[in-house]
């Protein structure tokens, strides 16, 4: 009767810890209902237009959320006197201007090239700049609606 009842009970516990073992291997094989893969963001939503209940990667962000802000300078610009040129080829205005997050400006000509430039700041880029109306996902898009 003792080992009976001692043959009945360890294969109890066997069959509990087989049913564990299935239990452990289906949490790893199959994702929970309440926590679910991260679906892929989609590029296209974030050009949509955006009232404020949207979640915060959707709606416009501000100039301390983004990398830095751009516009189009497309007259010759004239710092200290001085028209600036692009040092590698030699262009000198249809500048896009970039004011970035760490108030650093830099130039980048028609053919792309990027110079840093010392003689401006970021009250200078505020004082040319309009109020940023546009949030551009990369800078391609950016340089793209801005027509380089
Ligand atoms: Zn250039």
């Amino acid at each position: 009767m003792f080992f009976r009842r001692a043959r009945e009970d360890r294969a109890f516990r066997e069959a509990q810890r087989a049913g564990y073992e299935l239990l452990l291997r289906l949490q790893a094989t199959q994702p929970w209902p309440d926590c679910p893969e991260p679906t892929p963001q989609d590029p296209a939503a974030e050009e949509v237009a955006v009232p404020d209940f949207l979640p915060p990667e959707l709606r416009l962000p501000s100039r301390q959320e983004v990398a830095g802000v751009m516009m189009r300078w497309q007259q010759p610009l004239v710092i200290d006197g001085e028209i600036r040129t692009c040092p590698e080829c030699g262009a000198y205005r249809d500048w896009i201007v970039f004011c970035m997050r760490n108030n650093s400006i830099w130039l980048r000509c028609r053919a792309g090239h990027e110079t840093g430039e010392p003689g401006l700041d970021a009250a200078w880029f505020n004082r040319h700049s309009g109020p940023v109306d546009r949030f551009h996902p990369t800078l391609e898009e950016g340089l793209r609606h801005l027509g380089h």
